[in-house]
């Protein structure tokens, strides 16, 4: 029998034997570095000239492996692919499908240490931030294989004389999956598992800086029985085949989670029917925050601090969920800002190999770069009370920089910088502080630090985030606990872990027979 879902729990690093695991797991994982992961199509292991080179951020020089490039034409061959699986797969029965994710969830589980570990090389991850991000993918199997054998079920409908009536929900086809390099295990397996465990195909375009978990990921679920063709890898740079694969009269749907502009133009370009398309594409669009922590006079000021750090700095601030603005009223705002910066000036920053390194690199020098030039804009815009200073040595590490007083109106309190850079903002009271807190074009997560039951009650319905967390941090969603996704320019509304999630890949029939 089926049990009820639970969440992966997280590993405790404080136990010597956990520790010791993970340990050998990054020494394993060393000497794989360097391998070529070509593409999956149809099943096939299809190589390329081109290949796209994932770099350790935290030593740049450090090739953590290759994978091929897909070009438009094996881009067009991935789709054709999907599409003659989709012919089979689509029959499958629902539990059929979600047993193979169970399955993978079990061999991920077992091999937790391993995957968290090439989170570690790859995506710069500390082993804390590396080990949420294989629960969470762990966590996105089990669920959505609970969720489609729900959905698969006949759907309830009104008796009607003389009539047979049946309702049921059947899948979509050929989609194309998206994923961001933030959440390179967790949120790739998620969109990609809850398509095709629908009953669709898909041909997944990983990000270009994190491609070789994804490559594992894939080997992981082909070793799990996930017949060919359902799940393509086909990496490529999003310019060169992302809107191409997007436009493609065979794609039925886009799941997509990244930034607000590769959201807004696959929204556009999913928007136009290509010669030949016979459908109205779905997008699901999962995209960018400017999330604020409020922080009102009755708070627990130390909660509300270590809130704002954690929210702030972990996985150096590089979460759509993160804190990138603490808006703290008059009364205690300086008290509340000499808390922040207390704690912060004592995150250790360096090597995520070394787990005494809480924070580690942002993940390439792209972002580097544009993150410090944000910092030069903070420095204009209010007081750099903290960080700021170039880091001289190998690796793309800036440490918590900490932006007080900073006006409604700055570029670094309306624009996602997506980095460790912290704006501080005065608001004159509690009323004040929502208003600062709402007046954002995204809409993705917000905290709420209080004692008075008013005003949580007031922010339950007008602190306007998909996510609001109340004397907690603004960080940390998990799989049906806290259903993750925004409003406004975050995205489509949908709700990733969440139990409408599956029904965005899905499609309801409506049979009706007379008697
Ligand atoms: P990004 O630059 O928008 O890239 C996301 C994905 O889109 C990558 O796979 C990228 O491929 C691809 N892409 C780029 N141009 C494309 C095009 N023209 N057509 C199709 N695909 C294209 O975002 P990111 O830097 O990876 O991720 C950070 C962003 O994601 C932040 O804004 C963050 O807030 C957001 N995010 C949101 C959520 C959420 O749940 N709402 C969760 C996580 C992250 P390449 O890598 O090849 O360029």
């Amino acid at each position: 029998m089926l049990t009820e879902f639970r969440n992966e729990p997280f590993v405790d690093f404080s136990a010597a034997a956990n520790r010791t695991l993970m340990a050998k797991a990054i020494e394993t994982v060393q000497s794989q570095l360097g391998k070529h992961y070509p593409l999956v199509i149809g099943g096939r292991r299809v190589d390329t000239k081109d290949r796209i080179k994932s770099l350790n951020p935290a030593q740049p020089d450090e090739i953590v492996g290759t994978v091929g490039k897909a070009d438009v034409a094996l881009a067009d061959q991935a789709i054709a692919e999907a599409e003659k699986a989709f012919a089979t797969w689509k029959k499958f029965e629902p539990a059929a499908r979600a047993r193979i994710l169970w399955r993978a969830a079990a061999a991920l589980r077992r091999r937790k240490f391993e995957f968290s570990a090439w989170l570690v090389f790859e995506a710069g991850k500390s082993w804390a931030e590396a080990d949420a991000d294989t629960a969470e993918a762990i966590d996105f199997l089990d669920f959505y294989g609970r969720e489609a054998v729900r959905w698969g079920a006949d759907q309830p409908a009104t008796r009607y004389p003389g009539e047979d009536n049946h309702v049921f929900y059947v899948p979509l086809g050929v989609g194309v999956a998206i994923p961001p390099w933030n959440f390179p295990l967790a949120i790739m397996a998620g969109m990609t598992t809850a398509a095709a465990v629908a009953g669709n195909t898909v041909v997944l375009k990983p990000a270009s800086v994190t491609p070789v978990i994804a490559a594992k990921f894939v080997e992981l679920l082909e070793e799990a029985g996930m017949p060919p063709g359902v799940v393509n890898f086909v990496p490529g740079s999003g310019g060169a085949i992302g809107d191409h694969i997007v436009q493609h009269p065979r794609t039925r749907f886009i799941t997509f989670t990244g930034s607000k502009e590769v959201g807004l133009r696959i929204w556009e370009l999913a928007a136009k029917p290509a010669p030949g398309q016979i459908w109205l594409k779905r997008v699901v669009a999962e995209m960018g925050g400017k999330d604020a922590i409020l922080v009102d006079e009755t708070a627990d000021l130390d909660g509300a601090a270590e809130a704002i750090v954690n929210s702030a700095f972990g996985y150096q601030g590089q979460k759509c969920s993160a804190c990138s603005r603490a808006i703290v009223v008059k009364s205690v705002y300086k008290d509340v800002l000499d808390r922040v910066v207390e704690r912060a000036k004592k995150i250790t920053v360096g090597p995520p190999r070394d787990p005494a390194n809480w924070m580690g690199p942002v993940i390439d020098e792209a972002s580097f770069r544009k993150i410090n030039e944000y910092v030069e804009v903070g420095r204009k815009e209010g007081k750099v009370v903290l960080g700021g200073e170039k880091w001289n040595a190998a690796g793309y590490f800036i440490p918590p920089v900490i932006v007080a007083d900073v006006k409604p109106t700055a570029r670094i309190h309306c624009e996602e910088i997506f980095g460790p850079v912290l704006a501080f903002l005065e608001a004159r009271d509690f009323e004040h502080g929502l208003e600062i807190a709402n007046a954002t074009e995204f809409g993705l997560t917000g905290a709420l630090w209080s004692r008075d039951r008013a005003r949580l009650e007031r922010a339950r319905q007008e602190f306007h985030v998909g996510n609001l967390y109340f004397n907690r941090k603004c960080t940390g969603a998990l799989v049906d606990v806290h259903p993750f996704g925004g409003f406004n320019m975050s995205g489509t509304d949908s709700k990733a872990g969440g139990r409408d999630y599956l029904g965005l890949f899905l499609q309801m029939k409506s049979v009706s027979e007379k008697l």
